[in-house]
């Protein structure tokens, strides 16, 4: 037996494993004692993860060579790798030469390494000449980027996992830790049983299993995130709980602020959030007085229309009340996926550029393109995820290249992401599953090796970047993400600059991986994240924490210490933003408010975790949760067939009382899709899944798409 360190493919907290083969075959996995992300625990998910990777299952759900389609709803047929990027690249070369860099987009995924990221990122800017690029990330973790980068001048989350057992008061928002990064609870949990004392404060609209372990939780009405952070603001300075002399010396923009929250009385956030006057007072004085405060979130603050105002506010507790900068205390951002860090950390959006570089930034993409030996990079702004589809959708966007994400199941408004697909003249799906919804529309399908098989680094939510390394060889004709992309590149760079050397100097063998690390940390140099200490050398030791400088023994676990930010002055920002309400409310005909979110046991679509029996043992088959006053006012019981129905479509599913979920409001998980629930779009055609529902409303700075809620009628089938 051959075992192989390695991380976990699933979620941001980056558990560190330890993989078992023989042969060509994965065996076993267990937790890696020596990661300190995990010290060696795995959830249900990371603990059967080898079983999911079984020659069983593989054979069953993996894509093994490449496919091309002659002609939409024919079924695929095998090609050569050589036929199949040959045709890709004609058909790039043809759409870019008729109609420009900017028909042609690139979808891409969190779940990617940070090296395929890299070379994907380059592809489309580097040497398409267009900034459509974009990722799943969009849908995850942007309100949390554009949070950090107007309070505190870098998307740098500045606290640590070990922050937890510092911290004296945890305020947990928008976030259900103990479904959706277990491992991470599990810290918080040691640290209720090891200090009495530390209060937490949990603030969702469900009273969800994470609100269980809350002294104090706030069940605030959806999407009134903003309205409770600035009515907590409003109390702290009322009470005399903030702290001037760290306003005055590190901060600027507070007096505005002021102004801002003034209005936002107890009385005006206990009726507009729904939450008790005197919940409100102990939270204020939890959050401001505590030795050491620590906020963790997610989805619930970045998934909204209103994303990036909410993730401010909440930063705008912590700079007024000094919480931050100590061990303990800090706004810290949970990744939802294994590597939406690693992906911000090359550039790989439509607004970015590499490490942390801004496309807005003459200077910075001047920078680039001179890493890149190129005259130039493309200053258009990119079209971020939704409006890259609606682009296809319109016709504007004549290519799509996506690359191990599943948007026909995961993007909001399913009716809007199917006419893309529909329309679009070229798709090419770059996938490890030939079971995902998203490959039914592929002209082109590339096989992607995956999890166990795949060289390269990850970055989680407290800036460590761990290897991942394969533990056997890709199934079938399977090849890396960042091959695939490098060899399509070779072949476009011959129609698209022939006889100039190529931006893509990496062998496409094994070392090529490490060249293009290489690459990647050098662009890093000077820096906020500067990684250029981080070889693989040094990561082969062990997981490291960014910033780590050239000459630089170990990384940072904790960022501004000393009061300073990167920004021009050196001081953190207070921003100001009222509170603005949802962008679908509801209303009489669409009375219930839906939210999304995770199950404990299944990940995204389902592709790999939904091969596993034993993982639909915790929750069985798709419902729609509603209160039980709801469900009695509606004569329903448990297992009722119901309608669920926006603006945008339908779906069908049963009913279930559930004490978690408020008054009408509704919960469905967001993992179930064709095989377990079908839908309509509000025109007729067939949909599939939560996100036949959903709105792709999105946050003004982040355009981050409020997957959290849409207004909905639930009718008896
Ligand atoms: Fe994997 Fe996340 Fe579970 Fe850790 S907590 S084992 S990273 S899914």
């Amino acid at each position: 037996m051959t075992e192989t360190r390695s991380t976990c493919p699933y979620c941001g907290v980056g558990c560190g494993v330890i993989i078992e083969s023989e042969g060509p075959q994965i065996t076993g996995v267990r937790g890696d004692p020596d990661h300190p992300a995990n010290f060696g625990r795995l959830c249900t998910k990371g603990s059967t993860l080898h079983l999911t990777a079984s020659a069983a299952v593989t054979r069953q759900t993996r894509l093994l060579q490449p496919m091309r389609r002659a002609g939409r709803g024919e079924a695929p047929v095998p090609v050569s790798w050589d036929a199949a990027l040959d045709h890709a690249a004609g058909k790039f070369a043809q759409l870019i030469h008729d109609h420009g860099p900017d028909a042609v987009g690139f979808y891409i995924s969190g779940q990617l390494l940070t090296e395929d990221y890299y070379v994907f990122n380059k592809l489309a800017k580097g040497l398409v000449g267009t900034n459509n690029v974009d990722t799943n990330s969009r849908l995850c973790m942007s309100s949390a980027v554009a949070g950090y980068k107007q309070t505190l001048g870098a998307d740098a989350p500045p606290a640590c996992y070990d922050d937890v057992s510092h911290a004296q008061c945890l305020f947990i928002a928008g976030s259900n830790a103990a479904w959706a990064h277990p491992i991470l609870f599990r810290r918080i949990e040691e640290a209720r049983a090891a200090n009495p004392a530390l209060k937490i404060i949990v603030a969702d609209p469900r009273r969800t299993g994470t609100a269980e372990i809350a002294d104090l939780f706030l069940p605030l009405q959806p999407g009134t995130d903003v309205m409770l952070f600035n009515g907590l603001l409003h109390i702290m300075l009322w009470e005399g709980w903030t702290q001037p002399g760290y306003i005055a010396a590190h901060t600027s923009g507070f007096d505005e602020l002021k102004a801002l929250v003034r209005d936002c009385t107890p009385d005006l956030v206990a009726q507009t959030c729904g939450i008790a006057r005197q919940d409100l007072f102990t939270a204020a004085q939890w959050f401001a007085t505590s030795a050491a405060t620590l906020s963790l979130y997610c989805q619930g603050l970045n998934q909204s229309s209103s994303g990036t105002a909410k993730n401010t506010a909440l930063i705008n507790l912590h700079l007024a009340t000094g919480q931050i900068g100590k061990p303990g205390a800090g706004p810290f951002s949970l990744t939802g996926q294994p590597n939406a860090m690693g992906g911000r950390e090359v550039g790989g959006l439509a607004n970015l550029l590499s490490a942390h570089r801004e496309l807005a930034n003459p200077q910075h993409r001047a920078e680039v393109a001179a890493l890149w030996g190129l005259p130039s990079v493309p200053e258009k702004p990119g079209k971020p995820a939704v409006e890259m589809f609606q682009a296809a959708a319109d016709g504007e966007i004549k290519a799509l290249w996506i690359a191990c994400t599943n948007p026909a199941q995961s993007m909001p408004d399913q009716a809007m992401v199917r006419r893309a697909l529909e329309r679009a003249e070229f798709v090419v799906v770059q996938e490890a599953f030939a079971t995902t919804a998203s490959c039914a529309h592929a002209d082109l399908l590339l096989p992607a090796t995956t999890w166990g098989e795949k060289t390269g680094t990850v970055t989680n939510s407290e800036r460590r970047i761990s290897r991942v390394r394969p533990a056997v060889p890709g199934p079938g004709q399977t090849r890396h993400d960042w091959a695939i992309a490098v060899d399509f590149a070779h072949r476009l760079e011959q129609r698209l600059r022939p006889g100039q050397p190529t931006l893509f100097p990496y062998p496409l063998a094994d070392a090529g991986v490490e060249a293009i690390w290489n690459e990647h940390r050098e662009s890093t140099r000077g820096r906020d994240l500067d990684i250029t200490g981080m070889s693989y050398a040094a990561l082969d030791e062990r997981p490291l924490q960014w910033p780590m400088r050239s000459g630089d023994t170990q990384g940072r676990a904790r960022l501004y210490e000393d009061g300073r930010f990167p920004t021009a002055d050196g001081r953190a920002r207070f921003v100001a933003n009222a509170y603005r309400p949802v962008a679908e409310p509801r209303e009489s005909r669409y009375p219930f408010a839906l939210t999304t979110g995770r199950l404990r046991d299944q990940w995204h679509g389902m592709s790999r975790t939904g091969t596993l029996g034993r993982l639909f043992g915790h929750v069985a088959e798709p419902a729609v949760q509603l209160h039980p006053q709801d469900m009695a006012r509606r004569q329903l019981r448990d297992g009722d067939l119901v309608h669920v129905t926006s603006k945008r479509g339908s779906i069908v599913l049963p009913a279930q009382a559930s004490a978690e979920v408020g008054l009408s409001q509704a919960f469905i998980a967001m993992h179930w899709g064709e095989e377990f629930l079908s839908g309509v779009s509000s025109t007729g055609k067939p949909l599939a899944g939560v996100n036949a529902l959903t709105t792709s409303a999105a946050c003004p700075d982040s355009k981050q798409p409020e997957l959290k809620h849409a207004a909905v009628k639930i009718l008896k089938a």
